[in-house]
C-alpha cells in the first residue's frame, strides 16, 4: 500500500465506514437512453475501491433512478443516504457530480450540515471534499446553488421557447373536432363535409334552444352521431362517430378555437408539492379565467362562430347552471335529504341526485343518463321513508350493546394482529440468525480452501438476501395495528353512544350536522326498488353491509286509485243494485272513491267501466231497454220492450190501471211493477207500432 496515493483528507476512520454510491437519473427516459451516464455512475464504485474501501463496505444506492432531483419527496435513496450519514455509518458519499445529489438547495445544505457533523466526505469524479472544512463547504455550497440555478434556467429556456412559439400562434396542439392542419401546418376547417355539418348543427341547435341538454336530446331523438377526431388526425385516419354527450357539448361550447381564436394558457398546471404531501406524477390542472388568458390571437383561423357568439354562449351556459362550483361535490349541504351525496342507484350504479317535491319532501333521482345523453330517467324514489329507515339503522348501530360487540371484535382483531406481528418477529429473528451463522462459517474457513470459501460466501449472500426479503415483506404487510383501547376510552365511547339519539333528534342539531354524522359511519347507500318495497343497502365505513326494506310510498297516481276493498264490494253489489243505489250505500258507509270524498252514480258507473264490472241490474232513468230499478220496477221504455208494445201504450195502460206504476211527480218517469204473470198476459206476440206522429 503506497501512502502517497492516499489524499490527506481521506483517513482510516473514513475507510472503516461505508462508501455510499448515490446514483440518480432524473427521468425514466434518461435511465433508458442515457446509459453512458449510468455506466459512469456505476464506475464510481471502482473509484471507491481505488481509494481503499473494501468490497463489503461499498454500497450502491440506486433506488432513485427515474426520480427528479428537484425535491427529496418520494426519493427513497436520498432519504436512506441522509439517514446513513446522519447515523455516522458512512465514511464518504460518492456521486457523479457532487451537486447532482440534490437539485434543491434546502436538501443539499441539509446533507452538507450532516456530513460536516458526522465527518463524512463528499467525493465525485473531480475531487474529495470535506464539508467539515470551511473552503470545501463554501465550494460545495456554491456548486449546489449553481446546480439549482441550472435547473431553473433549463426550465425557463424550454418554457420561453414554447411561449414565444405560442405568441406567434405556431405552437401546435391537438385540434378540436372540425379542424385540421393542412400541408403547410395551418389550421383549416375539416375538409370532411359531414364533420363540418355536425359541428355547425350543434351550434345552431344551441342557438335555438339555449341549453346543452336540449342539444343532446335533439341529437338522441334523431339518432344522430357526433364525430370525434383522434389525436393527430391525418388525411387517412378515421373519425369516430359516437352518440353526443352533454359533456362533449360543453367542451365544444367552451372552446374558443371555434371562434377562430388562438388561445394559449386556458389551464394552469401546478406540480410542486408541499413537504409531507404525496408526490404527484401529473400536475394539478386548473382552468384560468378568460380575462387572464395570456395569449389570445383573434382571426387566427377560419371560425364556426363569431367571438361575440362565443361569449354569449358562455354566458348562457353560466346562467343555465343550477349547481355552482362551491356546492358541486358531495359535501353535506343544507337541504333536508339526509342521504344527499352518498346515495347510489341500485339499477345502474350511478350516483343519485336530490330533488325536492312540494312540501320539501326529498326525492332521489338517477338522471345522469338523462342529463348526459338525453335518455330516460333511470329511477326516482320518494326519499322520506328511506331517510327515516337509514337514520334508524344508524342509531341502532351505535347503541351501547352494538358497540360492546364492536369493541370486542376490535380487541379480537387487535389480538390477532399482535399474534401476526410476533410471528413476523420470530421469522425475522430466525432469518437474521441464519445469516449470522453463515457469516461465521465463512469467516472460520481457511481462505486457502477456495472452493469451500466460495460456496460458504454464496451461502452467506443467499441468507442476506433472505433477510432483506423478509424485512421488506414485513415493512409491506398490511397495517393492522392501532393503539389499544384503554378502559377509560371504552367508557367514553359507550357514554357517547347513549347520548347520540338525543343529539340526533335535538332541534338545535342542523340537517348538515346530521349528514356529517351519517358520513362518519356510512360510506354509501344503494337504493333498488323491488315492488312493493325499496331495498336499502347500507355500506358502513368498515365495508360491512346492512340491507333494509321499506314499503314503497304510493305514487301520486296510486293515491288517486280506489281501494281494492271498495272494488270488491262493488263487484258484489253490482249484481243486485243500480249504480245510484251503490253510490248511496257507499256514502252511508263512509267509503270514498280514489281522491274525492263522495260517490255518485256516475262515479260508480265509471268504476264499473274502468274495471269491467258488469251490472246485473238495469240502471235508472235513461238506461237502456231492460232498465230496472233496485226495487224491481221497470222503466216505461223497459216495460214497453218486454211487453212488445210502444211506450205510449204503456202510458195508456198505466192510466187505465192495467199496469201498476209509481211516479214521483206528474210528468216524471213512471216505474212499473211487472211480474212474470203480468208479462205473460200482456205481452204481444209481435211489436205493434202506432203511426210515427203519435209516438212521444
Ligand atoms: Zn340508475
Amino acid at each position: 500500500m503506497s501512502i502517497l496515493t492516499v489524499p490527506p483528507k481521506l483517513r482510516d476512520t473514513h475507510l472503516q465506514r461505508q462508501a455510499l454510491i448515490y446514483l440518480r437519473q432524473s427521468t425514466l427516459i434518461q435511465v433508458r437512453e442515457n446509459t453512458g451516464s449510468t455506466t459512469r455512475q456505476y464506475q464510481l464504485a471502482d473509484r471507491a475501491r481505488q481509494l481503499g474501501w473494501l468490497e463489503p463496505q461499498i454500497r450502491i444506492l440506486d433506488q432513485d433512478q427515474g426520480c427528479s432531483g428537484a425535491s427529496s419527496v418520494g426519493r427513497e435513496g436520498f432519504e436512506q443516504l441522509v439517514t446513513e450519514v446522519g447515523l455516522g455509518r458512512a465514511g464518504a458519499v460518492f456521486s457523479l457530480e457532487a451537486s447532482r445529489l440534490a437539485r434543491s438547495c434546502s436538501d443539499w445544505y441539509r446533507l452538507l450540515e450532516i456530513c460536516a457533523l458526522t465527518d463524512t466526505l463528499v467525493i465525485d469524479e473531480e475531487g474529495i471534499y470535506d464539508p467539515g472544512q470551511y473552503n470545501d463547504r463554501l465550494l460545495l455550497g456554491f456548486r449546489g446553488t449553481m446546480s439549482e440555478a441550472e435547473l431553473h434556467w433549463l426550465r425557463n429556456r424550454l418554457l420561453g421557447g414554447k411561449l414565444a412559439k405560442a405568441a406567434r400562434g405556431e405552437l401546435r396542439w391537438h385540434l378540436p373536432t372540425g379542424y385540421c392542419y393542412d400541408a403547410a401546418q395551418r389550421i383549416v376547417l375539416d375538409p370532411d363535409e359531414a364533420v363540418q355539418q355536425a359541428v355547425r348543427l350543434l351550434f345552431t341547435l344551441f342557438e335555438h334552444s339555449g341549453s346543452a341538454l336540449a342539444v343532446v336530446k335533439q341529437f338522441a331523438a334523431q339518432r344522430l352521431r357526433f364525430p370525434t377526431a383522434p389525436w393527430e388526425r391525418g388525411a387517412n385516419s378515421e373519425v369516430r362517430w359516437q352518440p353526443l354527450s352533454s359533456e362533449r357539448v360543453l367542451q365544444i361550447l367552451h372552446n374558443p378555437a371555434y371562434a377562430g381564436v388562438y388561445v394559449y394558457g386556458r389551464t394552469q398546471t401546478r406540480t410542486r408539492t408541499l413537504p409531507g404531501e404525496a408526490p404527484r406524477l401529473k400536475g394539478r390542472t386548473r382552468p384560468v379565467k378568460l380575462a387572464e388568458w395570456p395569449i389570445l390571437l383573434f382571426d387566427h383561423h377560419p371560425a364556426y362562430l363569431t367571438w361575440e357568439q362565443f361569449l354569449r354562449n358562455r354566458q348562457r351556459l353560466e346562467d343555465n347552471r343550477t349547481v355552482r362550483d362551491e356546492d358541486r361535490c358531495g359535501a353535506a349541504r343544507e337541504g333536508g335529504a339526509l342521504l344527499q351525496g352518498v346515495v347510489l342507484c341500485g339499477r345502474c350504479g350511478r350516483r343519485m341526485t336530490v330533488r325536492y317535491l312540494p312540501g320539501n319532501i326529498p326525492s332521489y333521482e338517477c338522471n345522469q343518463q338523462h342529463k348526459q345523453w338525453g335518455g330516460k330517467t333511470c329511477q326516482s324514489l320518494r326519499g322520506d321513508g328511506v331517510d327515516r329507515a337509514v337514520a334508524q339503522a344508524l342509531l341502532e348501530a351505535i347503541t351501547p350493546a352494538q358497540l360492546e360487540i364492536a369493541l370486542a371484535t376490535f380487541e379480537a382483531v387487535e389480538a390477532q394482529a399482535r399474534q401476526f406481528d410476533q410471528q413476523w418477529q420470530r421469522q425475522l429473528e430466525r432469518a437474521r440468525y441464519e445469516a449470522e451463522l453463515a457469516r461465521r462459517r465463512y469467516l472460520a474457513v481457511d481462505p486457502d480452501n477456495r472452493l469451500v470459501a466460495r460456496r460458504l460466501e454464496q451461502d452467506w449472500n443467499a441468507r442476506l438476501t433472505e433477510v432483506e426479503q423478509a424485512e421488506r415483506d414485513y415493512a409491506r404487510r398490511p397495517a393492522t395495528q392501532r393503539p389499544p383501547l384503554g378502559p377509560r376510552e371504552r367508557e367514553k365511547i359507550l357514554a357517547l353512544a347513549q347520548d347520540l339519539p338525543a343529539l340526533w333528534h335535538a332541534p338545535t342539531t342542523t340537517q348538515t350536522q346530521r349528514k356529517q354524522l351519517l358520513r362518519l359511519l356510512i360510506q354509501d347507500v344503494t337504493l333498488s326498488p323491488q315492488d312493493p318495497v325499496i331495498r336499502i343497502a347500507i355500506r358502513w365505513q368498515t365495508n360491512a353491509c346492512t340491507t333494509l326494506e321499506v314499503t314503497r310510498p304510493l305514487r301520486s297516481c296510486e293515491t288517486r286509485r280506489t281501494a281494492p276493498a271498495v272494488l270488491a264490494r262493488l263487484r258484489v253489489l253490482a249484481r243486485t243494485h243500480t249504480d245510484a243505489q251503490i253510490a248511496a250505500q257507499f256514502n252511508a258507509e263512509g267509503l270514498t272513491p280514489g281522491a274525492s270524498h263522495t260517490f255518485t252514480a256516475s262515479k260508480v258507473s265509471w268504476l264499473r267501466y274502468a274495471y269491467q264490472i258488469p251490472s246485473g241490474c238495469p240502471q235508472g232513468p235513461g238506461a237502456c231497454p231492460g232498465g230496472q230499478r233496485g226495487d224491481g220496477r221497470y222503466s216505461a221504455k223497459a216495460a214497453a220492450a218486454l211487453l212488445n208494445v210502444d211506450v205510449s201504450t204503456i202510458a195508456d195502460w198505466c192510466q187505465s190501471g192495467r199496469l201498476e206504476a209509481v211516479q214521483t211527480a206528474p210528468h216524471r218517469p213512471r216505474w212499473i211493477r211487472l211480474t212474470p204473470e203480468i208479462i205473460n198476459t200482456l205481452r204481444r206476440p209481435y211489436r205493434q207500432r202506432k203511426p210515427r206522429h203519435h209516438t212521444d
